[in-house]
C-alpha cells in the first residue's frame, strides 16, 4: 500500500507543487490547510494531476485535537510541513502572528507526532536564514543571521528540529532551505495564488505582462553585480518539489536531522529574468530603477552540492522554463 503522507499548506504555492510530486512517485497525500493563503479551488486540480483522490482537512497546523483526529483518521507514515505564513514585510509588523504560526504549528505537529509514533518530517525552510553571506555560493553551514522576523521564525523552528532529533534518534527530518522558488506547473493548472498585490518578481512580471500592474520597480541599479541589479537563485517550483520526493526516499533510509539547500545553485539578476520574460511572453515589460528595498542582500545563490550528493537531486529546469511556465499559469488566468 502507498505510504500517506500528510501535506501541510498542501493547498499553497509550494505545497500543490508537492502533493502532486508525492502522487506521481507512489505516495498517497492528505492536505492539511486553513486556507489563510489559499482557496479549496486547488483541490480537484490536485486531485486531476494527480490521477488520485486527494483527501483534504480544513484545519489550522496550531490546532492540536484537529491535528490527532487527522492522525487518527489516516494511516500518515510521514508529513511534510509547508503550512505557514512566509511575507517578510508583513512579519515585521506582526511579529506575534508569524510566531504562533510558524513556531507554534511546528511544536504543535511535532507534539501530536510523537503521539502518534509518526517520526518522519520534511520541513519547509528558506534560505532567508542565511542573511547576507560572506561567500558565494552558500553552503549550509554558512552563519545564520536572518534579517527579518520571518526569517528568524525559521531559524527558530530549524533550531527546535535539530534539538529533536539530538534528543531522541527515532525522528527522521528534512530541513529544506528553498532559495527562490518561482514559475508554476507545466500543466498551467497550478501556480501562484497568492492574497493582495504579489512581492516576489516573477509573480510581479505575470501580472505586469498581463496589464494587471502598471511597471516593475527594480529595487536598485546600483549593487555590486554585474549589472547593478540584485541576483538571486531562481528555483522551478517543480524541481523543488521532486526535492519533497528526493527528501522523503532518503529519510527512508537516515536517521536524525538534515539540513539541505534546494536552489539551482546558480544566480540570475533582476535584469536577466525580465529579459528572459520578455522573450517567454513576447511582451516588454516597463521597469524604472527605483531605491533598494530594505533588508535586500546584493546576491545569493546556493551551493547545492549536499542535495545533490544525498538526495541525488538537483534542478533540471532552467530560467527560460520558468518564465514560460510562468507565464502560462497567468494566461490561464492566474488564479483559481
Ligand atoms: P503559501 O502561502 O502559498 O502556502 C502556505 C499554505 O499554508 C497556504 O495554503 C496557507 O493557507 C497555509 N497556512 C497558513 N497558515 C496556516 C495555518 N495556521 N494552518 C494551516 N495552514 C496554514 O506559501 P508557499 O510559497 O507555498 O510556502 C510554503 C512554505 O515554504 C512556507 O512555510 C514558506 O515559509 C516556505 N518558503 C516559501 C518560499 C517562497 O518563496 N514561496 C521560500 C522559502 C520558504
Ligand atoms: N525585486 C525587484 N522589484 C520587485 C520585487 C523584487 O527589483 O518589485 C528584486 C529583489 O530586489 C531581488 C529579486 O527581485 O533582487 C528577487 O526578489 P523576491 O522578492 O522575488 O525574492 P527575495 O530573494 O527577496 O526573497
Amino acid at each position: 500500500m502507498a505510504d500517506t503522507i500528510l501535506v501541510t499548506g498542501g493547498a499553497g504555492y509550494v505545497g500543490s507543487h508537492v502533493v502532486v510530486e508525492l502522487a506521481k512517485a507512489g505516495y498517497a497525500p492528505v492536505v492539511l490547510d486553513n486556507f489563510a493563503n489559499s482557496t479549496p479551488a486547488v483541490l480537484p486540480r490536485l486531485q486531476a494531476l494527480a490521477g488520485r483522490p486527494i483527501p483534504s482537512v480544513t484545519a489550522d497546523v496550531r490546532d492540536a485535537a484537529a491535528l490527532r483526529a487527522v492522525f487518527h483518521d489516516h494511516p500518515i507514515a510521514a508529513v511534510v510541513h509547508c503550512a505557514g505564513l512566509k511575507a517578510v514585510g508583513e512579519s515585521q509588523e506582526r511579529p506575534l502572528a508569524y510566531y504562533d504560526v510558524n513556531v507554534g504549528g511546528a511544536i504543535a505537529l511535532a507534539e501530536v507526532m510523537g503521539e502518534a509514533g509518526v517520526a518522519t518530517l520534511v520541513f519547509s525552510s528558506s534560505a532567508t536564514v542565511y542573511g547576507q553571506p560572506d561567500h558565494l555560493p552558500v553552503p549550509e553551514d554558512a552563519p545564520l543571521r536572518p534579517h527579518s522576523v520571518y526569517g528568524r521564525t525559521k531559524r527558530v523552528v530549524e533550531d527546535f528540529l535539530r534539538d529533536l532529533a539530538k534528543a531522541n534518534d527515532n525522528w527522521r527530518i528534512a530541513i529544506l532551505r528553498y532559495f527562490n522558488p518561482a514559475g508554476a506547473h507545466s500543466s498551467g493548472m497550478l501556480g501562484e495564488a497568492s492574497r493582495g498585490k504579489p512581492a516576489n518578481l516573477v509573480p510581479l512580471l505575470c501580472k505586469i505582462a498581463a496589464g494587471e500592474l502598471a511597471e516593475l520597480a527594480i529595487y536598485g541599479g546600483d549593487w555590486p553585480t554585474a549589472d547593478g541589479t540584485g541576483v538571486r537563485d531562481y528555483l522551478h517550483v517543480q524541481d523543488l518539489a521532486e526535492g519533497h520526493v528526493a527528501a522523503m526516499r532518503y529519510l527512508a533510509k537516515a536517521h536524525g536531522a538534515h539540513t539541505l539547500n534546494l536552489g539551482a545553485g546558480r544566480g540570475h539578476s533582476v535584469m536577466e529574468v525580465v529579459a528572459a520574460f520578455e522573450k517567454a511572453c513576447g511582451r516588454t515589460i516597463a521597469k524604472a530603477v527605483a531605491p533598494r528595498r530594505p533588508g535586500d542582500v546584493a546576491a545569493y545563490y546556493a551551493d547545492p552540492a549536499r542535495a545533490a550528493k544525498l538526495l541525488e537531486w538537483r534542478a533540471s529546469r532552467d530560467l527560460q522554463v520558468i518564465c514560460a511556465d510562468a507565464w502560462r499559469w497567468q494566461r490561464n488566468g492566474g488564479r483559481y
